[in-house]
């Protein structure tokens, strides 16, 4: 998954230092990185090269975390483009080599959402400034702070034996980038288990009633500031679909032979696809088992 950097570890603890020379710098604006990408690579500017073509001085630079002892940078300014350095959206690093970089730039993208959205105090609507001593945001007019916002979400594989319950999205909610089948998914509400997630969304969106609900690991997934749950579940495939038309434009049973295999494995969603594909669902325990079978 996206997260998987080995042998590279990332580092969130929030010890700030000044950016070096050679330090990268996520240059991030409403969403968009400024970064040199082609196919295959993604290459971020560093601490010297912002300062000198585009006169940011190191002093303006946020810190943000670490991969090993590299510390890496935000500027949330406007920049204007520059030879072979170009406005991208967050989506477009993933998967690029090395992969590393790509997880930082999207990680920085996500925190650079947060700052972005963070400006004013939610409380008593004065500016914010930055906390000297942790990530989050402060108020210096009411005290109120606030830490960097995550959306949990859960993504499930409804599953009938041998086949797997796979969607499209209509086109209001189609991502031209991504034309595979999907999983049902949704966000977590206020008051709810992630487990009751599962229950709500798959009868909002199939009207079926899942059991056998099997929690499979979890991921970041800061292009959309969420985080990711991963599920198995059990559904009865012999019984009607009603489909919520207002997300999706196809839901269908495949058996698992015939499901496409993923291009690449960074997702939740590629990866409980491939295992399925590979009949590795089984190795996850059931969440909702018998006390005594624990
Ligand atoms: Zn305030």
């Amino acid at each position: 998954m996206i997260q998987d950097i080995s042998p590279y570890t990332f580092d969130n603890r929030f010890d700030p230092i000044q950016p070096a020379d050679e330090s990268p710098v996520i240059i991030c604006y409403k969403q968009r990185i400024l970064c040199k990408c082609n196919e295959e690579c993604v290459s971020l500017p560093t601490a010297e090269e912002t300062e000198t073509i585009w006169g940011v001085r190191k002093e303006d630079l946020h810190f943000l975390f670490r991969i090993d002892e590299t510390a890496f940078f935000l500027c949330d300014r406007d920049l204007p483009t520059c030879d072979d350095w170009h406005w991208e959206h967050p989506l477009a690093v993933r998967g690029k080599d090395p992969n590393w970089l790509s997880f930082a730039a999207a990680v920085g993208a996500h925190l650079a959402h947060w700052y972005e959205t963070s400006r004013f105090c939610g409380r008593c609507g004065h500016a914010n400034i930055h906390s000297e001593s942790a990530r989050a945001m402060v108020c210096p007019s009411c005290g109120n702070i606030t830490f960097p916002r995550i959306n949990p979400i859960v993504i499930v594989a409804v599953l009938d034996g041998d086949r797997m319950l796979v969607a499209r999205y209509n086109r209001k909610h189609f991502d031209p980038r991504n034309s595979q089948y999907v999983l049902l998914a949704g966000y977590v509400e206020i008051g709810e288990s992630y487990e009751d997630t599962v229950r709500r969304e798959i009868r909002e969106e199939t009207g079926l009633e899942v059991r056998n609900i099997r929690y499979t690991g979890s991921q970041p997934w800061p292009f959309s500031q969420t985080t990711i749950a991963g599920y198995y579940a059990e559904a009865d495939s012999r019984l009607p679909l009603k489909m919520q038309k207002e997300e999706l434009s196809e839901l269908l049973w495949v058996s698992r032979e015939d499901l496409p295999p993923r291009k690449n494995l960074t997702s939740m969603t590629d990866n409980l696809i491939e295992w399925f594909r590979h009949g590795q669902e089984s190795c996850f325990r059931y969440i909702d088992a018998p006390k005594a079978d624990i």
